[in-house]
C-alpha cells in the first residue's frame, strides 16, 4: 500500500517535474488561461496517467498511486490537477472498456499522454441521478451511430484531442464512445469566461450529425450499465486527490501566515492542526478506497461520502487559509485567493456537493428500507 509520508521514486520524479515545469506557470495558468500542454505531455512520459494499469502495460497496478499523482499536482495547481484527472480518467474508461480494439487503439496513447483527452460525462452522470435531461442522442446508422446534440462544458479538449462522452440511444439504453480528433460534424465552441480553471481548455461540444462507428463505441447499450458501475468508484475517488491537494496547499498558507500573525489567527474557527488531522483521515480513506476500486466490485456509498467530505474540507481549508493570510491573501498574486476559487470548483464539478448529498440520501433510504424488510421477515 502507498505510504504518503515516504514518496516512491516514481512520485519523487513527478514532484521534480512539477517543481521544474508547473510551478513557474501557475500564475499564467490562473491569470492568463495558459493551457499547460507541454507539462501534460511530459507527465505522460513519466507514467502519470496510467499508474493503475498492470505492469506489462507500463503501470503499477495501484489506483492509490494514480490518486497520489493527482493530489501532488493539486498541491501546486488545482486547475492542472483537474486536467490530470481528465486525462487519467479517460485512460481509466479505456482500461475498463469491453471493446478490445478501441482499448488497444487508444489506451497506450492516452496513458502515455501522447493523445490528450477530455471526459464529457457530467451530463450523463447527472442524468442517471435524475438531475437533468440527457443532451446527446444516438441513432443506429449502418456500422455505428449518428450523434446529435451538445454539451456545454468539457475540459482538456481541442482540435487534436480525443473526447469521451455518452448518448442515449433512440431504440433504448445508452452508449459511451470516443470521438477521434477532426471527426466530421464535431465542433468545439468557446464558452463564457470562468472565474478560475481558465487554463483547462474548457469548451462546448456540438455534434452535428456526427457518425461514430462501432469501432469507437466503448460500451454498447447492453454493456453500458455494468461498464458505468465498474468505472464510477475510480472516477469519483480521483477527484478527491484534487481536493486534498488544495487542502494541503491551504495548510501551507496558514503555516506561512502564522509565522507572523499567529497571535491573532488563533481566534479563527478552523485551525491548521485540526484541518491537518481531518486531511490525514480522509487521505487514509481515499487510499484504501482507491485500492478497493481496482477490484471488480467496489461499493459506491463510502466513495460518495468521501467525495462529499473532501468537498466540505476543501471549502473549509481554503476559506480559513485566506482568512489567515488576510489582505495579503486577497492580492491577485497570492495563492490563497486562487485556492479559494479552485476549492469552489471541487464542490461544483460533477458530482457536485448538492448532487452527492442527493445520491447519498437516496442510497441510505434504499439501505434503510432493505434493513426494515429483513428485520420484519426475521
Ligand atoms: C471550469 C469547468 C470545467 C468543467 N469541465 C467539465 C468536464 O471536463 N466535463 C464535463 O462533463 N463537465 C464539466 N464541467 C461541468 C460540471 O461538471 C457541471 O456539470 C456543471 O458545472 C453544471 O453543474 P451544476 O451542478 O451547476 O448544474 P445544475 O445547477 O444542476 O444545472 C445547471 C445546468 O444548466 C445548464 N446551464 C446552466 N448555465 C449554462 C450556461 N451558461 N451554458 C450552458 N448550459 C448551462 C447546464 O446543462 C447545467 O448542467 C465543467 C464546469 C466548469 C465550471
Amino acid at each position: 500500500m502507498l505510504q504518503p509520508t515516504h514518496p516512491s521514486p516514481f512520485l519523487q520524479r513527478i514532484d521534480e517535474l512539477i517543481q521544474d515545469q508547473l510551478v513557474p506557470l501557475t500564475q499564467a495558468i490562473d491569470q492568463e488561461g495558459l493551457y499547460p500542454r507541454e507539462f501534460l505531455h511530459t507527465l505522460g512520459t513519466l507514467g502519470g496517467y496510467g499508474a493503475f494499469l498492470p505492469s506489462e502495460e507500463g503501470g503499477q497496478e495501484s489506483l492509490a498511486t494514480q490518486w497520489a499523482v493527482i493530489k501532488q499536482v493539486a498541491t501546486e495547481c488545482g486547475s492542472t490537477s483537474f486536467l490530470v484527472w481528465c486525462q487519467s480518467t479517460c485512460a481509466w474508461y479505456l482500461h475498463h472498456s469491453p471493446n478490445r480494439a478501441a482499448r488497444e487503439r487508444y489506451l497506450p496513447q492516452v496513458a502515455s499522454g501522447k493523445l490528450l483527452a477530455g471526459t464529457g460525462m457530467s451530463n450523463t452522470v447527472k442524468h442517471l441521478a435524475g438531475i437533468e435531461k440527457i443532451h446527446l442522442r444516438a441513432q443506429r446508422d449502418g456500422d455505428g451511430y449518428t450523434i446529435r446534440g451538445s454539451l456545454p462544458w468539457v475540459s482538456n479538449v481541442g482540435e487534436d484531442h480525443l473526447a469521451i462522452v455518452a448518448a442515449s440511444v433512440e431504440d433504448g439504453g445508452y452508449i459511451m464512445f470516443a470521438v477521434p480528433p477532426k471527426t466530421a460534424g464535431f465542433q468545439l465552441r468557446p464558452c463564457l469566461e470562468f472565474t478560475g480553471l481558465e487554463g483547462t481548455r474548457t469548451l462546448g461540444l456540438r455534434f452535428d450529425s456526427v457518425h461514430i462507428s462501432d469501432e469507437d463505441v466503448l460500451a454498447q447499450p447492453d454493456e453500458f450499465a455494468d461498464y458505468v458501475r465498474r468505472f464510477t468508484p475510480g472516477f469519483v475517488i480521483g477527484q478527491t486527490g484534487m481536493g486534498l491537494g488544495i487542502v494541503e496547499a491551504s495548510l501551507r498558507v496558514m503555516r506561512e501566515s502564522n509565522a507572523s500573525t499567529a497571535h491573532v489567527n488563533v481566534f479563527l474557527d478552523d485551525q491548521e492542526e485540526d484541518l491537518a488531522k481531518e486531511l490525514q483521515q480522509l487521505e487514509a480513506q481515499a487510499v484504501a478506497l482507491a485500492e478497493a476500486a481496482l477490484t471488480d466490485f467496489s461499493p459506491i456509498l463510502p466513495v460518495l461520502k468521501l467525495r462529499a467530505a473532501v468537498s466540505e474540507l476543501t471549502l473549509k481549508a481554503a476559506n480559513s487559509a485566506i482568512l489567515h493570510a488576510g489582505a495579503k491573501g486577497y492580492l491577485r498574486i497570492h495563492p490563497a485567493q486562487r485556492r479559494l476559487r479552485e476549492a469552489v470548483f471541487v464542490a461544483i464539478v460533477t458530482p457536485a456537493l448538492k448532487h452527492l448529498r442527493k445520491e447519498i440520501a437516496r442510497l441510505e433510504a434504499v439501505a434503510d428500507s432493505e434493513h426494515s424488510r429483513t428485520t420484519e421477515t426475521a
